[in-house]
């Protein structure tokens, strides 16, 4: 009789985190399925992660580059070599007064994370390294209404009420990145009388379950939402009682003012979509009882902090703030602080990535997001001396990868690196790893101990949620976090006076009357209750200084694109080089493959031939591909202003003529399964990322994914 027995803990396969429970039988992890005390949902790429923990490919041991930055060489070391190096340089830099010139890239996984406390007590900066990432949602929100949003994770679909509409913009939510039960939240809803509507480029699988697909012009959906904005003022469909009660004295005649000229009509001729469509879903968005507007960014990224500009003003005009169905604004339960709380560096005393014309203007944006473009203009600036990367690939997974790997490879002209150390905590060899002095083996997420706490939670009503080892690690994986907090008790001690991570996360609950050990018993989820709605109303308003939700941003009114409001235009790689390079370049996401990290693609389940993803042809609109003399499968050229890539092409009648698509995550030269396989990164085709720097400075980290480009055959 084999011991058998399912353990609650969190997957982590894509930054949404479900709860899942996963079968261990012997001590082999065989199975995982969707928690059932969290609504039960588990994707199919969250159930591949059986495959992931038993790879053959799992990093066991230590490793110390041999050969050059990217050749890929190394030798076995032990772990104390390896704390000792890294301590070493990281008590040098610190010494000479360049603790900021650290930089660790990774996804905190709790707001909390004792890698966060380690840059924090060092002097160190975090950089998400995560362009694709909703810096501008958050910051929009921020800036709105003083508070974080919901940020992985959409509206609360599963509080839409009868006649509610949910909108997608430029939104794959069926595809991972967001709760597994998402899509049964989005059909339950439309069940129960809820209306779905797709704005998309691309006629997508969530398009093809809506009620209604516009297929907007990318990067149009600033301007769609700023035609609705005039519709809803000019038509007095607004929510008058919201907006006198709860909107900044004075922001709402001047929003009239900014609206006056974006009619219908008018942002028609820059979304292409047409003047009717943008009044008659403004008039349905008036009268329903709730909207949710799910977006990361904008529609295909572009003007991601206009377009969350104006998306916010909007679901505030139309009543949609912190009510069931609309936008929730989470709040977080209180844990205990482990004291001596760090200060943390003041990143704008002592500068940051940024190189830009508007540096001076970074107090206002001050963010942890930055693409990888700029680490690589640190490097070569000498503002970057020691990068650890953790759960993070910037030599694949970000615009302005090639740049990235040739600043970590440059050298100063006595012939030294000018990163003087690259450390990759990872499961498996990477991009990044192959570039790096130091190749740390991480324990994968059913190997470890980490204590959720981040915003998202709140969607479900969770305050703290806690990831739990199911198996052993292999070899001598030890989990980044515990490394991190090795590294302080040398190099920080009066910071680092608990034991260990557990310790550190027990002192956290004792705020909330738990511990690790009883949260474990109690299955891993901690609620304080009800989700709670409308909180502003009994707190006393919003975050903001005036407690009113600022339409006007008149900070940024100086600002070289005088940012007080949303600009509609197009992204400017969209406007530029039209004739020459005829196709707006979009990226899209499958549920098999999410992100450039090797987890997906590296695993054998989701790069199957027949029920998986294994190669990244161009989407091609079939007639745009007829009058090129293009068929399915020949190989075309790719070509934008910034490089140019070989791929088939995949005939289809659901994407705008004007549009090709490419997946983005693939390209990788290392692991079994992703080298075996084909694909090509469309981070290639993208222009150098710093072309429209005052742009990118301006909206506070935001690198740019979009291109034009033309289809040679
Ligand atoms: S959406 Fe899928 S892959 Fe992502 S955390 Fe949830 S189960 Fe895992």
């Amino acid at each position: 009789m084999k011991n058998s027995e399912w353990i609650p803990t969190m997957c982590y396969q894509c930054k949404a985190e479900c709860a899942i429970i996963a079968r261990v039988e012997d001590g082999q992890l065989k199975e995982v399925r969707g928690n059932p005390n969290a609504r039960g949902k588990a994707c199919v790429k969250g159930m591949s992660g059986v495959s992931l923990e038993y790879s053959q490919d799992r990093l066991k041991y230590p490793l110390k580059r041999v050969g050059a930055r990217g050749e890929g060489n190394f030798e076995r070391i032990s772990w104390d070599e390896a704390l000792d190096i890294m301590a070493k340089k990281l008590q040098e830099l610190k010494d000479r007064g360049d603790a900021h010139k650290l930089t660790a890239n990774f996804f905190p996984h709790s707001i909390t994370d004792p890698k966060w406390r380690f840059l924090d007590a060092y002097g160190g900066f975090i950089n998400t390294a995560l362009p694709h990432c909703d810096s501008a949602k958050i910051l929009a929100f921020i800036k709105m209404v003083g508070g974080v949003p919901n940020h992985h994770i959409p509206p609360a679909w599963f509080t839409v009420p009868k006649g509610g509409i949910m909108i997608l913009a430029g939104r794959q939510a069926f595809g991972g990145l967001e709760d597994a039960a998402i899509p049964n939240d989005i059909l339950d809803a439309k069940a129960r009388g809820a209306k779905l509507v797709v704005i998309d480029p691309i006629f997508t699988p969530e398009a093809a379950k809506a009620d209604q697909w516009i297929p907007i012009k990318p990067s149009g959906d600033t301007a769609f939402f700023a035609g609705m904005i005039h519709h809803l003022i000019t038509e007095n469909l607004y929510d008058r009682e919201f907006v006198e009660n709860w909107v900044r004295e004075g922001d709402f005649e001047k929003l009239k003012g900014w609206a006056g000229d974006k009619t219908p009509e008018k942002m028609s001729g820059i979304c292409d979509v047409s003047a009717e469509t943008i009044k008659a879903l403004a008039e349905e968005c008036a009268q329903a009882p709730s909207v949710g507007v799910d977006s990361f960014k904008g529609v295909m990224l572009g003007n991601a902090l206009d377009f969350s500009h104006a998306w916010g003003i909007f679901m505030a005009i139309t009543g949609n703030l912190d009510n069931p169905g609309g936008q929730p604004l989470p709040d977080l339960v209180s844990l205990a602080p482990v004291e001596p709380v760090p200060a943390g560096p003041d990143l704008h005393e002592l500068g940051w990535h940024r190189t830009g014309p508007n540096r001076d203007k970074f107090e206002k944006y001050q963010f942890i997001m930055e693409p990888t473009w700029y680490e690589a203009q640190a490097i070569k600036d000498g503002g970057l001396k020691v990068l650890i990367t953790t759960e993070s690939n910037p030599a694949l997974s970000e615009m302005g990868q090639v740049e990235w790997q040739n600043a970590v490879k440059a050298k100063d002209e006595n012939g030294r690196h000018q990163l003087e150390l690259l450390v990759s905590f990872e499961i498996m060899m990477s991009e990044t790893a192959k570039y790096a002095d130091l190749v740390l083996p991480d324990k994968s997420f059913f190997e470890r101990w980490e204590l959720m706490y981040m915003p998202w939670w709140y969607n479900f009503g969770v305050g703290v949620a806690l990831r739990q080892p199911v198996v052993e690690a292999p070899g001598e994986c030890r989990h980044a976090n515990e490394i991190f907090i090795e590294l302080g008790k040398r190099l920080v001690p009066e910071y680092f006076q608990f034991e260990d991570d557990i310790a550190y996360y027990d002192t956290q609950l004792a705020g909330i009357g738990l511990s690790v050990e009883k949260l474990r018993k109690m299955g891993g989820l901690w609620s304080p209750g009800t989700i709670g709605f409308r909180k502003y109303e009994k707190t006393g308003g919003f975050g903001t200084p005036s407690k009113k939700v600022h339409l006007c941003w008149e900070d940024l009114e100086e600002a070289p694109f005088n940012q007080d409001w949303p600009r509609v235009e197009l992204t400017p790689e969209y406007r530029v080089n039209t004739e020459q390079f005829p196709f707006f370049l979009i990226s899209y996401r499958s549920i098999y493959h999410a992100g450039a990290g090797q987890w997906t693609h590296n695993n054998p389940q989701l790069r199957d031939r027949i029920s998986g993803l294994s190669e990244n042809p161009l989407m091609i609109n079939t007639t745009a591909a007829q009058a090129l003399g293009i068929s399915q499968d020949d190989l075309v050229t790719v070509e934008s202003p910034g490089g140019s890539i070989q791929v088939k092409a995949n005939l289809t009648e659901g994407i705008r003529p004007d549009c090709v698509g490419l997946h983005h995550g693939f390209g990788a030269t290392v692991g079994r399964v992703a080298t075996g396989g084909e694909g090509i990164s469309d981070n290639l085709l993208i222009p150098d990322s710093g072309m429209n720097l005052e742009w990118q400075d301006l909206i506070g980290g935001e690198s740019h994914v979009s291109t034009r480009v033309r289809i040679v055959k």
